[in-house]
């Protein structure tokens, strides 16, 4: 029974490599197998007793275990864009090597040696918890693995003070076999399940994510496409409105692609989107609906600044140099703006928007037509 643990860590480990080997994307999960396969190892060998030699023994162990842990926290803090300190890895390690080498050599104590191994790892992991607290109020995900790290590293003290007093310093045990390392085993086995499939959960949440994320940008410009568009909008259900609805198209496109090429007008796009997000940054959303056509977002704008905001966007563009075109090259745009003040009239307020624009179109281009101001 007591070879199911290390089994299992090991099994995890094969099972972090193999989801990182389908894409080959999230780095961090082979830290965090690195980290399954040190804990596993650092068992197996406590439990057959190689190194034969007990000091060697758990120095070994205990190296396996300290690894491991640096190796996982290395793994989940990297998934989050953080860092460890690189004194932080050294600190853990010479701390609790030298320990666990002091109650071997200099002053033998099992007891000590056990209260610096299972309080040093459990150290660690908090120090991780606060490194990820940032994060805590993120996603999903990110709160389900602060909140392993949390369980997992609290549950040192309490199996430790608890049972620890199953062994004695003085006579000679079979530690295997001792009550403390029959709940460190069932412990560790219960930690070890909830901590590997919570890395798969946030593995899996953070694909999906990622698949939404594609599904709702544009590929091009990296703004939100139609999709993403209407998730926005759905978003807003239930509250009241009082924003604006922007329709936005570049005037006379076609002719950047006619005269200076297809990729010439994709850079056209990228660069047009790009300012288009600098000037309105205050804007809800931005999205391309389609070709060279966009939608902008205004929340909580009255109809004066509204209209301020799109002039200012508008005068901008015109004077833009853009670097993928020679210089006096300039675009301009049209706009069409329809105040939305309730969610489900989205689409309706579309409609009219785009009406608006083509009637700037018609009017000469390189203008701004607002319903409020029109009708
Ligand atoms: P108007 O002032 O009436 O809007 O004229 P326009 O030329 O901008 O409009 P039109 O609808 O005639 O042409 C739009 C062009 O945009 C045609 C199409 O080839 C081009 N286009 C659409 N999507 C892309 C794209 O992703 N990349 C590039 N380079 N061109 C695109
Ligand atoms: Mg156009
Ligand atoms: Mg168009």
């Amino acid at each position: 029974m007591l070879y199911v643990l290390p089994t299992v860590l090991l099994l995890f480990s094969l099972a972090f490599v193999i989801v990182w080997a389908i894409e080959k994307l999230r780095f961090y999960l082979l830290w965090c197998a690195l980290c399954f396969f040190c804990i596993g190892i650092g068992m197996l060998s406590q439990l057959v007793d190689i190194p034969v030699d007990d000091g060697n023994n758990t120095l070994v162990t205990t190296t396996l275990y300290v690894v491991g842990a640096l190796a996982g926290g290395h793994g989940i803090l990297s998934r989050s864009c953080i860092k460890i300190p690189f004194w932080f890895c050294i600190l853990s390690f010479l701390s609790i090597i030298g320990g666990v080498a002091y109650f071997i050599y200099i002053r033998p104590s099992l007891i000590g040696r056990i209260y610096v191994v299972n309080f040093g790892l459990a150290c660690m992991i908090l120090t991780y918890v606060c490194y990820l607290r940032k994060i805590v109020n993120g996603r999903k995900a990110d709160k389900l693995i602060v909140g392993m790290l949390l369980l997992v590293g609290i549950h040192f003290f309490p199996r430790t003070l608890l049972t620890v007093h199953s062994i004695t310093d003085d006579t000679l045990v079979d530690f295997a076999f001792t009550s403390f390392w029959q709940w460190t085993v069932f412990s560790t086995a219960v930690a070890v399940v909830i901590a590997g499939l919570v890395l798969f959960a946030a593995a899996s949440s953070d694909r999906f994510e990622e698949i939404a994320h594609e599904r709702d940008s544009d590929h091009l410009t990296g703004l939100l496409n139609r999709r993403g568009m209407e998730t926005h909008i759905k978003a807003l259900r239930g509250r009241d409105l009082s924003g604006w609805i922007v329709a936005c198209d570049i005037d006379y496109f076609k002719t950047i692609n006619d005269d200076f090429g297809h990729a010439v007008g994709d850079i056209v796009l990228k660069e047009f989107s790009g300012v288009l997000q600098s000037l309105a940054q205050k804007s809800k959303f931005i999205a391309r609906s389609g070709g060279e056509e966009f939608i902008i977002y205004l929340d909580d704008y009255s109809a004066d600044d509204a209209f301020l905001l799109i002039e200012n966007v508008r005068e901008s563009v015109k004077k833009l140099n853009l670097s993928s075109l020679g210089i006096g090259e300039n675009i301009t745009c049209s706009f069409g703006a329809v105040k939305l003040v309730r969610q489900d009239q989205f689409a309706l307020v579309l409609e009219r928007a785009d009406k608006l624009l083509y009637a700037a179109k018609k009017a000469g281009r390189d203008r701004t037509l607002m319903e409020s101001l029109t009708s």
